[in-house]
């Protein structure tokens, strides 16, 4: 089941989102809550960080249900901590080193980002149905 696209589902992923940026210490300039049709997003990532444009885009459609999207924030935040962590010209030259001798899938931010989405996400999950 997909997660619905509507004023209070982007109402509720904006609150979900500024309380993970919070926790994490780290500040994207802008969020954008679309739906894929409408992102021109090539790569068909249910989330996105624009390191340039320090900007997160979450595609509602392509995120499988709320836990995947969840997980796909979470995922976006571990490369803003490495990028506060490095600087962010160390960091993008690290990460583009990393996609030049690897692939997306081995690169080193990419494995860690997911490894550390997904062992943070159960103590998140409450932030979907509160009570
Ligand atoms: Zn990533």
């Amino acid at each position: 089941m997909s997660i619905p696209f509507n004023r209070d589902s982007i109402n509720k992923w904006t609150e979900i989102s500024k309380i993970l940026f919070k926790s994490y210490g780290v500040i994207p300039y802008k969020l954008i809550i679309t739906i894929s049709d409408k992102d021109g997003d090539l790569l068909k990532n249910k989330a996105f960080y624009d390191l340039y444009d320090r900007v997160i885009t979450l595609n509602m459609d392509r995120a499988e249900n709320e836990k995947d999207l969840l997980t796909s924030i979470l995922h976006e935040i571990h490369h803003m901590i490495d990028e506060k962590k490095l600087g962010s010209d160390t960091y993008d030259m690290m990460y583009q080193h990393e996609m030049g001798t690897r692939n997306y899938r081995t690169n080193k931010f990419e494995v860690k980002a997911e490894k550390f989405a997904l062992g943070e996400v159960d103590s998140w999950t409450y932030l979907i149905h509160p009570k």
